[in-house]
């Protein structure tokens, strides 16, 4: 099969359209021919490289995949060749404690498709069935692939973790990326007011379409100055990070007394200052998130198909395009998701 495969860590260059080898299905496994593949930023940080982390070279990236199942193993009967399936983008151990409870994301083993193992960047991927959800139909596969791990993290962040209520403020750092464009829709649902921040005009009316009450350009407003202007003074009840350094200082110093902030990730730093006196005497409180369960996008999924949550997709490349792809990730061109179509 063709594939966009990197063998030592670098800049975009070091991704190569290449043939590698026809993944095979073992006992509960099986190959999807990939319709569509979504970027995410872990799938650049796969490329750089990451401090103590051994890829395995060469490596292909793609947690977010849509596609046709094209082989199953033996034992594998739920699902059949010539299936339409969105893939659930994370690989859990299935026995484990937490896994019985149905939070994978709780595993210990637990890790994006295309982590360790060989994701979307090619024409087959190999997962466990389980991993093959029924697909939603009435979405085109670039579509579909644009949904998984953006939505699922930003419910497990806003709703499972945040408990997001109706009337709450909500301050999304973002609006452009992927799970900025996710996390405006969902607390939408919520009915919460929301506040969010982009560097374009482009980008602020995009937000707007998509929902946000209000939109601050962070390059020329102060963040923390304008969600106290829209909240009267009061700040937001929820802050939705996942900057990091570039943007923490904003994000903290926006939160309501008894806010909470939650944070998926750090695309900017990792290294942030946290004044306690804030922390204690405001009764904040600082959460993590990492990545959600299969529940979790099941939900997302009966929303998508309901209308009430939409993909937002930005741009689409072929597959032998990659490297300008991830470039569009890097430079932040983007709206919403960058998709690789394929075949
Ligand atoms: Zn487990």
């Amino acid at each position: 099969m063709k594939a966009v495969r990197f063998h030592e860590h670098g800049g975009t260059d070091r991704l190569r359209y290449e043939d590698a080898p026809d993944p095979v299905p073992g006992p509960g496994e099986v190959v999807v021919r990939v319709g569509a593949c979504a970027l995410n930023y872990l799938d650049l940080w796969e490329r750089k490289g990451l401090p103590g982390v051994p890829f395995p070279l060469p490596h292909i990236s793609g947690s977010d995949v849509a596609g046709v199942v094209e082989s199953v193993g033996p034992g594998v009967t739920h699902v059949k060749t010539g299936d339409k399936t969105l893939l659930f983008p994370g690989l859990s151990c299935m026995r484990c404690e937490e896994c019985y409870r149905g939070r994978d994301n709780y595993c210990r083993q637990y890790a994006a498709l295309g982590y360790f193992s060989d994701g979307g960047y090619a024409e087959m991927v190999k997962v466990p069935a389980v991993n093959a959800l029924p697909y939603p139909e009435g979405l085109a596969f670039t579509d579909a692939a644009a949904v998984p791990l953006v939505f699922m993290t930003a419910w497990h962040m806003l709703v499972t973790r945040c408990r997001i209520r109706a009337g709450e403020d909500v301050l999304i750092i973002g609006a452009g990326s992927g799970v900025g464009s996710a996390a405006i829709q969902i607390a939408k649902v919520f009915h919460a007011r929301v506040i969010t921040t982009a560097g374009t005009e482009a980008k602020l009316e995009k937000a707007r379409e998509l929902g946000a009450d209000f939109v601050i350009d962070h390059t020329r407003q102060k963040i923390r100055d304008e969600v106290r202007r829209v909240t009267g003074k009061r700040g937001a009840d929820i802050v939705f990070e996942h900057v990091g350094a570039a943007t923490w200082e904003e994000s903290t110093g926006s939160l309501a007394h008894h806010g909470r902030l939650i944070t998926c990730g750090a695309t900017t730093g990792h290294d942030v200052r946290l004044n306690l006196l804030h922390v204690f005497a405001k009764e904040i409180t600082v959460m993590g998130s990492y990545m959600g369960s299969k529940h979790e996008l099941l939900d997302v999924i009966r929303l998508v198909r309901a209308g009430q949550l939409k993909p937002v997709v930005s741009h689409v490349f072929p597959l032998k395009e990659a490297a300008a792809a991830q470039a569009v990730m890097e430079n932040r061109e983007h709206f919403g998701k960058v998709v690789l179509s394929v075949g």
